[in-house]
């Protein structure tokens, strides 16, 4: 074991909030150390540093969704006099240039610590006490490190069920779905929220057979109205789903594929389906297990295994932090773990004693037609004021670029949950649609600035765009009246 080396910052996880936070707190003059360790899937799929958004998460998700968006585009073109044939398309080259890139992406998170004096270490962290940490390397060299303060910024990995037969033999998960170098074929997506849907919609929109098993409902905790819009939208585009069910057993078959059991609710029969890939997508565990955090006095929620945090990211030791996925009650974000370990930072090193507003965080789901939303949904705001202080504004609307692709637009839609009580503050706003993070992210500012409907509505729009139909959004749910936009 090497002699300790002393820092005045210490950040456990290389991802979105630990690399935020340290290059921050160096920037502000601290010396400062990153630990990042990244243990392989049970696939064996690795990669380097950067975390999850980099490497298995954000960056080669929204890629391979621009590929299937490109596939629609292929589409239309011949509507707008481009001679295109249908093309098919090759996993092999788009995964290799998205991989490319994510190496690009790692590279340089390592130049960025380098120019900023943190110091980086390849190593897997547990705690020794509270003060010191110990790395492991891939070798086995062990590494003694401390420090006055030390943020834990470990994220989290994919589930995999432990009770279905065959499910880690057989299944991947998101780990290892972007670093495939063929195609997966005929997929089952097991879940449905953000990330089952997005590798569902970009797996079909690949041109690939693909079923999404829910066992509940779609996309738990967004507005419904809006999640079975999404659904909808995907099945039109090939996406088939199987409802209420759950998957018993993955059996390899003699010709190499998998064979999925489950019992269909309707019938209370076992079916069965055959699948080259079994994509398990039911959520996402804390990397708590590995830090031997009792060592160091850090409490855990004994439901979720996620750090207990206050509203300045602490944990139940003063000098020891807890920022992104890895932290209770964290909305599980790249951008909300980035401005976290930014502000931690700047706290720590008296610059600021701003704290993170976990309030009004805007978020898409970069399904087929993509949904961005911020604020409340309808059932959370009527839960919360009552039906009869909640007023909804909506419209179907037609995107001008689907108008000569003759594409339907049936679940292009939106709505705007506001207080009833002039100047009815805007508490949601649920958009379905092209480019829906484009639309919502510059609509977050007026939220969270406090915007009312009547300012909404004083917004000039820009012609045209779906945007603008944000702002022309004027017939009331309780009116009755059809909410389809029929002309400018
Ligand atoms: P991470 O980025 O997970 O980084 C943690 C790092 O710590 C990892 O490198 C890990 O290997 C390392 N580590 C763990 N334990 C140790 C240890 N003991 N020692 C050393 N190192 C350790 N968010 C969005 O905002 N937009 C999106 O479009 C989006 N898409 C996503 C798509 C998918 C498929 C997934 C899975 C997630 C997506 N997310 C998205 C969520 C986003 O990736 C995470 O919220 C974000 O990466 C969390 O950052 P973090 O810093 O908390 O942890
Ligand atoms: P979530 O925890 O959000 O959802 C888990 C899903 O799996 C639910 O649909 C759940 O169903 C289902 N499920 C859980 N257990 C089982 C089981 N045993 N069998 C069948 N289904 C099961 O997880 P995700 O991994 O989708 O996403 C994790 C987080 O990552 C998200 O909350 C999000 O913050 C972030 N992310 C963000 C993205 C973005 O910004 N675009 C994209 C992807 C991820 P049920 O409702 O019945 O419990």
């Amino acid at each position: 074991m090497e002699g300790r080396q002393n820092y005045d910052l210490l950040v456990i996880g290389g991802g979105s909030g630990g690399l935020a936070c340290a290059k921050e707190a160096a920037q502000l003059g601290k010396k400062v150390a990153v630990v990042d360790y990244v243990e392989p899937s049970p696939r064996g799929t690795r990669w380097g540093l950067g975390g999850t958004c980099v490497n298995v998460g954000c960056i080669p998700k929204k890629l391979m969704h621009q590929a299937a968006l490109l596939g629609g585009m292929v589409q239309d073109a011949p509507h707008y006099g481009w001679a295109l044939q249908p093309v098919p398309h090759d996993w092999a080259t788009m995964a290799e240039a998205v991989q490319n890139h994510v190496k690009s992406l790692n590279w340089g998170h390592r130049v960025q610590l380098q120019d900023r004096k943190v110091t980086y270490f390849n190593i897997k962290a547990s705690f020794v006490d509270a003060h010191t940490v110990c790395g492991v390397s891939k070798g086995g060299k062990e590494t003694l490190l401390s420090a006055e303060h030390i943020i834990i910024a470990t994220g989290g990995r994919p589930r995999y069920p432990t009770h279905i037969e065959g499910a880690l033999e057989y299944g991947i998960t998101s780990d290892d779905l972007f670093w495939l170098k063929e195609s997966p074929g005929k997929t089952l997506v097991v879940g449905a929220s953000y990330v089952a849907l997005e590798c569902a919609g970009f797996l079909t929109g690949l041109g690939l057979d693909t079923t999404v098993m829910i066992r509940s409902i779609p996309l738990r905790g967004f507005d419904q109205q809006m999640s079975s819009l999404v659904t909808e939208y995907m099945a039109s585009q090939g996406t088939r789903f199987l409802r209420g069910c759950t998957p018993s057993r993955v059996q390899r078959l003699p010709d190499g594929q998998l064979q999925v059991t489950w019992e269909d609710p309707s019938s209370g029969k076992e079916d069965t389906g055959t699948f080259n890939t079994v994509l398990w997508a039911i959520g996402r565990i804390p990397e708590t297990r590995s830090l031997n955090l009792e060592k160091a006095g850090v409490h855990t929620s004994p439901t979720s295994q996620k750090i207990l945090v206050d509203a300045l990211e602490t944990t139940s030791v003063p000098h020891i932090y807890a920022i992104g996925d890895v932290a209770e009650g964290r909305p599980e974000l790249t951008p909300t773990a980035i401005m976290a370990g930014k502000l931690l930072a700047q706290r720590l090193c008296g610059q600021s004693s701003d704290v993170m507003d976990y309030e009004n965080v805007p978020t898409t789901v970069f399904t087929p037609l993509e949904y961005g939303c911020v604020g409340l949904s309808e059932e959370e705001a009527v839960a919360r004021h009552g039906e009869e202080h909640v007023e909804v504004y909506h419209a179907y609307y037609k995107p001008l670029e689907f108008t000569v692709a003759e594409r339907d637009a049936s679940q292009c839609y939106i709505k705007m949950v506001c207080l009833r009580k002039p100047p009815q503050l805007v508490l949601g706003l649920h958009f379905l649609g092209p480019n829906a993070g484009e639309v919502t992210q510059g609509f977050a500012l007026g939220i969270k600035c406090g915007a009312s409907y009547a300012q909404v509505m004083r917004t000039v729009g820009i012609h045209p765009t779906c945007a603008e139909e944000v702002a022309k959004l004027r017939i009331s749910k309780r009116s009755g009246l059809d909410p389809t936009v029929t002309g400018c």
